[in-house]
C-alpha cells in the first residue's frame, strides 16, 4: 500500500500549541479513523470505541484475534464512569490513586456505551486514563472514548517509538502522532476487583506493580505472576493466552546467578556460531561496562538492577535483534519483583516459554 496513506504528525508543544498540532489527528479519530499515538506505556492504535466499523478496522490493521478485547482510553474519571454500569468503592479508589497512569481497571460495562467489538462479548470493559500529555490532549480533543491496543502487528513486540508503528502499520492506518519514546516501555497493569472479597486481582502485570497496589493500601489477591495458569484456564483476560511480543528469531531467557548466566549463554553462543546461526544477547552492563559476549549483536539494556531502564528499552531491543537478523537470542533475566514481574512476563512470552534456570 502507498506510503502516502498514513500521515505523520510530529508533536513537541504543550498547551494551545500541542492542541493545534493534534487537531487533525483528533478530527480523524472523531470521524472513524485509525490514529496511533504515544502513551506512557507503549504506542496505542486508537479508534472511536463507540464506532463498530472503526473498531473493526483496528482488528484488521493489527491482524488481531477478534476474541481479544480492547482497552478503552479516557481523559477523566467521569468519562470512565460513563462507560460502566457501576463503579464500586475499590475501583473508584484505584482510579483516584493511580490515574492518570499505567493501570487499566476492568468494570462492568454499561450496555451500549461501547461497541460490542471492543469488549469481545464480555460483560466488562477495561478502561484506562493515560498520563502522557499527548494521549490525554488527543482523547479530550477527539471527545470520544478511544479504544486502543498496542500499535503493532499482532504477535510482534509492542511499539515504543513512532518508527516502530510505521514499521508495522504504515499504509494500514490513517495516521501516527509522533511524540517521542514511551516512558515505561511495557503495557499497563490490567486489574479487576474480586466482588466477593474486594481484593484486587492483577490479570496482567504492568507499569503499576502489585507492591505499589499493596503500598497504597489495596488487598492484592493475585499479582499476575502465573501466566501459565492464566493461559491454561479459560482466561479472565482473553489476551493473555496469545503469543505476544515475539522477535523473529528464537529467544531463550536465562535465570540464575550473574556468572552462571554468563557462562551458560557463552556456551550456547559458541554452539550457535559453530552451527552458523546469527546470534544476539540482551544483557545488563556492570559499572558502565557492556558485557563482552561473542555474539553478532550485544545490547546492553541498562545497568544491572535498573529494571525500569531495561523495560523502557526492551521492545526496541527485540526489534533491533530482528534488524540484525538474529536467529538465536538470549536474554539475562531480572528479579521478578516490582516492575520486574511485568518485565519477566513479557520476556517469557517473547520466548514462548523458553526459560532456562542455571
Ligand atoms: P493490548 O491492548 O494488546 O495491550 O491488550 C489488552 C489487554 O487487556 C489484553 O490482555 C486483554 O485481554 C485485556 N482486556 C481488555 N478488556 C478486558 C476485559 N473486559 N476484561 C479483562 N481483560 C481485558
Ligand atoms: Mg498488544
Amino acid at each position: 500500500m502507498s506510503d502516502l496513506r498514513t500521515k505523520l504528525w510530529k508533536v513537541d508543544g504543550e498547551g494551545p500549541a500541542l492542541r493545534e498540532q493534534l487537531s487533525e489527528a483528533a478530527l480523524r479519530l472523531r470521524h472513524g479513523g485509525l490514529v496511533a499515538f504515544p502513551t506512557e506505556t507503549v504506542y496505542g492504535l486508537g479508534a472511536d470505541a463507540r464506532n463498530t466499523s472503526a473498531v473493526e478496522r483496528i482488528f484488521t490493521a493489527k491482524g488481531r484475534p477478534s476474541d481479544n478485547p480492547l482497552i478503552v482510553h479516557v481523559a477523566s474519571i467521569a468519562e470512565a464512569e460513563a462507560l460502566a454500569s457501576h463503579v464500586g468503592e475499590t475501583e473508584r479508589r484505584l482510579m483516584e490513586t493511580f490515574w492518570p497512569g499505567p493501570l487499566t481497571v476492568v468494570l462492568p460495562v454499561r450496555p451500549g456505551a461501547v461497541s460490542p467489538r471492543v469488549t469481545a462479548g464480555l460483560d466488562t470493559v477495561a478502561v484506562r486514563m493515560p498520563s502522557h500529555a499527548v494521549a490525554r490532549e488527543l482523547i479530550a480533543l477527539a471527545g470520544v472514548p478511544v479504544a486502543a491496543p498496542s500499535a503493532n502487528r499482532s504477535g510482534r513486540p509492542s511499539p515504543t517509538r513512532a518508527d516502530h508503528v510505521r514499521e508495522d502499520l504504515n499504509g494500514r492506518i490513517d495516521g501516527i502522532v509522533d511524540g517521542g519514546a514511551a516512558d515505561v516501555g511495557l503495557e499497563s497493569t490490567v486489574a479487576m476487583v474480586d466482588r466477593a472479597t474486594g481484593a484486587v486481582r492483577v490479570l496482567r502485570p504492568g507499569g503499576v506493580s502489585a507492591e505499589a497496589l499493596a503500598a497504597a493500601g489495596f488487598a492484592v489477591a493475585s499479582a499476575g505472576a502465573e501466566p501459565d495458569d492464566a493461559d491454561r484456564e479459560a482466561p479472565r483476560s482473553p489476551g493473555v493466552k496469545y503469543t505476544h511480543y515475539a522477535p523473529k528469531g528464537e529467544l531463550c531467557v536465562v535465570e540464575g546467578a550473574a556468572d552462571a548466566v554468563r557462562a551458560y549463554i557463552e556456551a550456547r553462543l559458541d554452539a550457535d556460531a559453530a552451527a552458523g546461526a546469527r546470534t544476539a544477547v540482551l544483557a545488563f552492563a556492570e559499572n558502565g561496562a557492556a558485557p563482552a559476549y561473542r555474539a553478532d549483536k550485544v545490547i546492553a539494556l541498562a545497568e544491572r538492577g535498573d529494571t525500569a531502564a531495561a523495560a523502557q528499552r526492551l521492545y526496541a531491543a527485540l526489534r533491533e535483534c530482528d534488524a540484525a537478523r538474529a536467529a538465536r537470542l538470549y536474554a539475562e533475566a531480572v528479579d521478578p519483583q516490582g516492575l520486574g514481574l511485568a518485565y519477566m512476563n513479557r520476556l517469557r512470552k517473547a520466548a514462548a516459554g523458553r526459560v532456562v534456570r542455571v
